[in-house]
């Protein structure tokens, strides 16, 4: 099945942001949307909203740091829609903090969530992808798999965690398709999960340039929409004006 129409696209992280963004677009193009995350009042809305505009959308509470609740996920979206073609692992936190305010919760929510999310998608929807004899997984990393800054030692870590599992799964499975998305800044609530002040107002400045999450739901559809012979393995989206 190629292009975008009737894709069932199964997206973790959609309440907010990013997620919300490409579930809105996926719709909008005719994929059969399946939205996870815990706020399920957003969910709610946003799956009334694409309904209500003639679209096809379903949603569940998840957890992605839960791997009984991320199977639940992928299996609802295939009780609704009787298959499932793309997983977009979206979901994602970043507490920033230098190492030495030894945060170590956070450090461990963004393992948690950014690595162990991951995973689990890749756990609960490769069996399904490979019974069904193909698939697409579209992982959300960032400009910080690239590269490494000053209060975002963790946070870095688990986005090029998630290039290296994105690449060592693609080159293990021929049959199915394997894409990373890197943003760059774009507005959301991702910085909403800062605690510590001196990150916070330094992310403030940072984020002056951001673009809209509009922008990085378009590039994964340019990566959904290819023919099934053709592997969008990495785009990166960034500001023109960000030198990062
Ligand atoms: P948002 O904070 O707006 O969205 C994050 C989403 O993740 C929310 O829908 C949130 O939903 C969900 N989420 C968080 N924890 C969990 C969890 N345990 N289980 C399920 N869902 C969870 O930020 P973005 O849209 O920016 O983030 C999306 C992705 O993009 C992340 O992976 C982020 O790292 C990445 N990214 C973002 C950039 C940016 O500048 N915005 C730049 C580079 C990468 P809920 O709280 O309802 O569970």
């Amino acid at each position: 099945m190629s292009g975008i129409e009737g894709k069932v696209i199964a997206i973790t992280g959609a309440s907010s942001g990013i997620g919300e963004a490409t579930a809105r677009e996926l719709a909008r193009r005719g994929a059969r949307v399946v939205l996870g995350a815990r706020r399920t009042d957003r969910l709610e809305h946003l799956a009334a909203e694409i309904t209500g505009a003639g679209g096809q959308a379903r949603h569940r509470r998840l957890d992605v740091t839960d791997l009984e609740d991320t199977r639940a996920f992928i299996d609802h979206a295939r009780t609704e829609f009787g298959r499932v073609d793309v997983i977009i692992n979206n979901a994602g936190v970043m507490p920033l903090s230098a190492l030495e305010a030894l945060k170590i919760d956070e450090w461990n929510r963004m393992i948690d969530v950014n690595i162990r999310g991951v995973l689990h998608g890749i756990a609960a929807g490769l069996p399904v992808m490979k019974a069904q004899g193909g698939g697409q997984f579209v992982n959300v990393s960032s400009i910080g798999g690239h590269a490494v800054f000053p209060t975002a030692a963790v946070y870095c870590a688990t986005k090029y965690a998630v290039l290296a599992i994105s690449e060592g799964l693609r080159q293990e499975h021929q049959d199915l398709r394997v894409t990373v998305i890197s943003p760059g800044v774009t507005t959301s609530e991702l910085a909403d999960s800062i605690t510590d002040p001196a990150s916070k107002a330094g992310m403030d400045e940072f984020r002056r340039i951001a673009i809209p999450a509009e922008a990085v739901a378009r590039a994964i559809a340019y990566a959904i929409e290819q023919p099934d012979d053709v592997d969008v393995s990495e785009v990166i989206v960034r500001p023109t004006a960000s030198a990062y």
